[in-house]
């Protein structure tokens, strides 16, 4: 009998350590990795470069409060924006980002209606949740937030929809939670100037698909989009709980002392990890999650595509959703890939989701999609 509130459907076997892209469970077995922990350990486990850090901060200081000064805070947030023109708020999650930004957007705007996309998720929180496109995990809370409207991903008539009466959209350069479905270059594009025409913010959740995942810091710099507001979380410090809101600096205006707040938000030893998580993301290792990643797109494309019941290959970099047809359940190939010592995900939509560490090598993975291929070929 456990203890614990039952919100989560868990394997039964626990995991107890890791080391790079292996992790090892509790009854001595070992798995590759191609979790990252939901697209957290990014730079994969065991990390001797990140431990010292944490471990050196760990001895120094826990905790003081944003009372003070702070030269982590200050560093990481500079090797986020890179010299440009933005301010950042850390927090300690997600869905706190995201709050963050609802409230950033309406008190700079001083509008209050948000857009946000169907099959989007943002989070769990009342705010979050309420931007979120999924009934599912919507139901039986009450009234969430009015004021949000939702309308479909992708598709060039819904941008109509947003005028100059809303705040801000939230949208996802790959919805990751909703079936690992990439935005469109085009789409994306006429969304950020539909945006600007009618003065309302572009807000992009990068919690997923930033740190690194698909081969650049940020997921849309491979569109040349500038969002107003950047959403992060997971990767940022490799495990620890740290999240992140980055504006355009004309929006510091609205968020002054008392405006919001956070009492770990950008605690030291979080800062710390995310220090050196933002040195470890070097342009060698982007490009090389780029290179990699486009040789696995091409690989599952040419071995697992054949295959009757893969329906659709989705995705970029290592974000990569494999969709099967409904007569092979995604837990029971999950269960199947346990077996053979691979671990992955799932998503919307019976989609078998991958996200490998970025360190993840070629032969490793060149192993991981023959493993793949051995469990689906079985059906
Ligand atoms: C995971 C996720 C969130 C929520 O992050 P938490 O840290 O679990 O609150 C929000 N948006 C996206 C796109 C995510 O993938």
């Amino acid at each position: 009998m456990s203890t614990l509130f039952n919100t989560y459907k868990r394997f039964p076997f626990e995991i107890i350590s890791g080391e790079g892209v292996y992790l090892t469970d509790n009854h001595g077995k070992r798995y590759l990795d191609l979790t990252s922990g939901i697209g957290v350990c990014n730079l994969g486990y065991n990390v001797e470069s990140l431990n010292q850090a944490v471990i050196q901060q760990l001895h120094r200081l826990w905790h003081t409060s944003n009372l003070y000064h702070s030269t982590l805070q200050e560093q990481v947030a500079a090797k986020l924006v890179k010299g440009k023109d933005q301010l950042v708020f850390f927090c300690n999650s997600g869905t706190e980002a995201n709050e963050a930004a609802i409230k950033l957007a309406r008190k700079y705007t001083g509008k209050h209606k948000l857009m946000a996309f169907h099959q989007s998720f943002h989070g769990r929180t009342m705010g979050a949740l309420s931007i979120t496109g999924n009934e599912t995990i919507k139901s039986g809370f009450g009234r969430l937030l009015n004021d949000v409207d939702f309308i479909d991903y992708n598709e060039m008539s819904s941008l109509s929809a947003i005028t100059s009466d809303y705040a801000a959209v939230f949208v996802e350069i790959i919805q990751g939670e909703g079936g690992v479905t990439l935005a469109d270059t085009e789409w994306l594009i006429a969304l950020e100037k539909q945006c600007q025409t009618q003065g309302v913010l572009l807000i992009v959740d990068e919690i997923q698909t930033g740190m690194g995942r698909t081969g650049k810091l940020f997921a849309h710099q491979h569109y040349g989009i500038q969002p107003d507001i950047i959403t992060l979380a997971k990767g940022l410090a490799n495990g620890l709980p740290c999240g992140a809101v980055i504006g355009k600096q004309k929006l510091g205006e609205a968020f002054q002392p008392g405006s919001h707040g956070s009492t770990f938000g950008g605690n030291p030893i979080a800062m710390a990890a995310a220090n050196q998580v933002l040195d470890c993301l070097t342009p060698t290792l982007l490009e090389e999650v780029q290179h990699k990643a486009e040789w696995l797109f091409e690989k599952i494309e040419k071995e697992l595509t054949a295959l009757t019941m893969v329906k659709r290959v989705s995705g970029k970099g290592f974000m990569l959703g494999i969709q099967l047809a409904n007569n092979v359940p995604v837990e029971e190939v999950l269960g199947k890939l346990h077996e053979k010592g691979i671990l992955a995900l799932s998503a919307r939509g019976n989609t078998l989701r991958l996200l490998p560490p970025l360190i993840i090598s070629k032969e490793e993975l060149d192993k991981a999609i023959t493993q793949i291929h051995q469990v689906l070929s079985a059906y």
